[in-house]
């Protein structure tokens, strides 16, 4: 449900940029994805970038966080790349590195998915450990754990 929600999504706006979060919880020092959120109405996609609806996700996270019984928390971010690679561009790589050190977020490992290419996509899972990048699993290996 959330590669086939993402890669909708990713479909829909081709050749433009699409994105949003990725929700779950973590199970013994695994990230279960269980949801994606789109970018939300006021998102900006265009072909060469991306700027998410940031009052859109902030509201969408703590509406699950409070409809799971405060399990479901924020685990990072999804975004396309057009007829583009699964590798991670230096923004990229920049925003996990932020998003690892964003003390508030208690999130040291974020995930970010990254949906590349176009009516073929392809779909890598990166992370942050130690302020370097590295990829954790590629389609057809994702589900992290219990992606659907
Ligand atoms: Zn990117």
């Amino acid at each position: 449900m959330v590669v086939a929600g993402i890669r909708e999504d990713a479909d829909h706006y081709y050749p433009a940029e699409s994105g949003g979060i990725l929700l779950g919880y973590i199970s013994d020092r695994e990230a279960v994805i269980t949801a994606f959120v789109d970018g939300g109405p006021r998102a900006i996609r265009l072909r060469d970038g991306f700027i998410p609806d940031q009052e859109y996700h902030v509201d969408s996270i703590a509406r699950v966080y409070r409809d799971s019984g405060y399990q479901t928390t924020y685990l990072g971010d999804w975004h396309s790349h057009p007829d583009g690679p699964l590798a991670l561009s230096w923004r990229d790589r920049r925003t996990l590195r932020r998003i690892a050190g964003y003390r508030e977020a208690r999130l040291p490992t974020p995930v970010l998915i990254i949906i590349g290419g176009s009516n073929d996509w392809s779909i890598a899972a990166w992370t942050v450990y130690s302020k370097s990048c590295s990829i954790i699993r590629q389609y057809p290996n994702l589900p992290i754990r219990t992606f659907p």
